[in-house]
């Protein structure tokens, strides 16, 4: 027998049921209209308004309807990302470089290893202060990064004085950088690697090495890597690259991906990639985990430019749109922790988006060599959304 207290609740279920069609825009803070949406998250690409309600996605799907009392952005035309994650950038050097990153669409970044214990203080201020989603590791060399090579003497590595600045800011440092190729390193690739693993174990943080030219064979390398360690420059030319003389994927590398190591491309500007390894490995099918920039403001001008040029090199280089978007969005929230949840525009999460043209037209890109490709497609971030607000 259906009582009447039930009989209003099943009423009021029904009532609120009706409603949802009829939700219009003035329910909502932020409504992007008309674009091509892109969330390799859960594999949705079709044309659709995403709306947002204070610091989340409200509601993903065609037609929500215009209201002069939300604010719009016209995305026709144009494509509805998940707001962009870059993991590797230098972005902790200058107060304004994440506002600069936020501009091309990047919502989340980390500085990977500018700085060591003897700085630290100051990447993290400016990660604290960022407008972004701003995450730091700090460099094993307590000096950071230094031109005449990090690590080249191992007394740089001051494993208390590290612990210690991880410890004091756990919040905003989530992992420690080893760069390890021998004008960095030298010798001490290895010796350096096993340290910052001493500190890196019992805090459960991920260590990101920076790959290539090493004096130590890349599996002794591998081989001290932990499930969740990043392994960046993954397309970094000989000596100790991923492709053995037989141009196979060397087995420590099948390997660590199989532990669950992740390997991003990191595009940089020196000695980090060529187009011929980057062709060669599409031919193996070795596709980077993530993509990262490396960026610093150096990088604005020269080779790397902003995130959407390093995706667009991916277009370039046959990969299917969807999966660029995932290596700059949901696979990369998957590295760090302090992302989970991000990198996804599924109602509920954080209202963080990229708003991007695929513009056509003939685009040259370069790898680290001047070596130059002609590319029919560019990614160009137009509009961003941090936490529902338009920056
Ligand atoms: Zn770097």
């Amino acid at each position: 027998m259906v009582t009447r207290r039930r009989f209003l609740s099943v009423a009021a279920a029904g009532a609120a049921v009706l409603k949802l069609p009829r939700l219009s825009a003035a329910e909502f803070d932020l409504v992007i209209k008309g674009g091509r949406v892109i969330d390799p998250s859960r594999k949705f690409d079709q044309t659709a308004d995403v709306a947002i309600k204070g610091t989340n996605i409200a509601a993903v799907r065609p037609n929500i309807g215009a209201s002069p009392a939300a604010e719009t952005i016209d995305a026709t035309g144009k494509l509805v990302v998940p707001g962009l994650i870059d993991i590797h950038t230098h972005a902790g050097r200058e107060k304004e470089d994440p506002g600069l990153c936020l501009a091309d669409g990047v919502t989340a970044l980390v500085d990977a290893g500018s700085a060591g214990s003897d700085a630290i203080e100051d990447v993290v201020a400016i990660a604290k202060a960022a407008p972004s989603r701003m995450r730091v590791l700090i460099n094993i060399s307590k000096k950071g990064v230094i031109p005449e090579g990090d690590l080249m003497n191992l007394a740089n590595v001051d494993v208390a004085a590290t612990r210690a600045a991880i410890e004091r800011h756990r919040d905003v440092i989530v992992g420690i950088k080893a760069r390890l190729s021998k004008n960095v390193a030298g010798t001490n690739d290895v010796p350096a690697l096993k340290l910052a693993q001493q500190i890196a174990k019992p805090l459960n943080i991920p260590i990101m090495i920076h790959m290539g030219q090493t004096v130590s064979p890349l599996p002794d390398i591998l081989a001290i890597l932990k499930p969740g360690d990043i392994v960046t420059h993954m397309y970094a030319p000989p000596p100790n690259g991923i492709f053995g003389e037989n141009g196979k994927l060397i087995p420590a590398v099948v390997d660590a991906r199989k532990r669950g190591i992740w390997f991003d491309f990191g595009n940089g500007r020196v000695d980090h990639w060529t187009w011929a390894i980057a062709e060669h490995a599409m031919q193996e099918r070795v596709m980077p985990d993530t993509f990262s920039t490396d960026w610093g403001q150096a990088a604005r001008t020269d080779q790397v430019f902003n995130f959407g040029t390093v995706m667009s090199k991916f277009l370039l280089l046959g990969m299917p749109l969807d999966g660029v978007v995932a290596c700059a969005t949901s696979n990369a929230a998957r590295t760090f922790p302090a992302f989970k949840g991000l990198g996804t525009i599924r109602p509920g999460s954080p209202a963080d988006v990229a708003v991007m043209e695929l513009r056509q037209g003939s685009f040259e890109f370069e790898d680290n060599y001047k070596g130059k490709r002609t590319g029919t497609q560019k990614l160009v971030a137009t509009a961003t959304v941090l936490g529902g607000k338009r920056i």
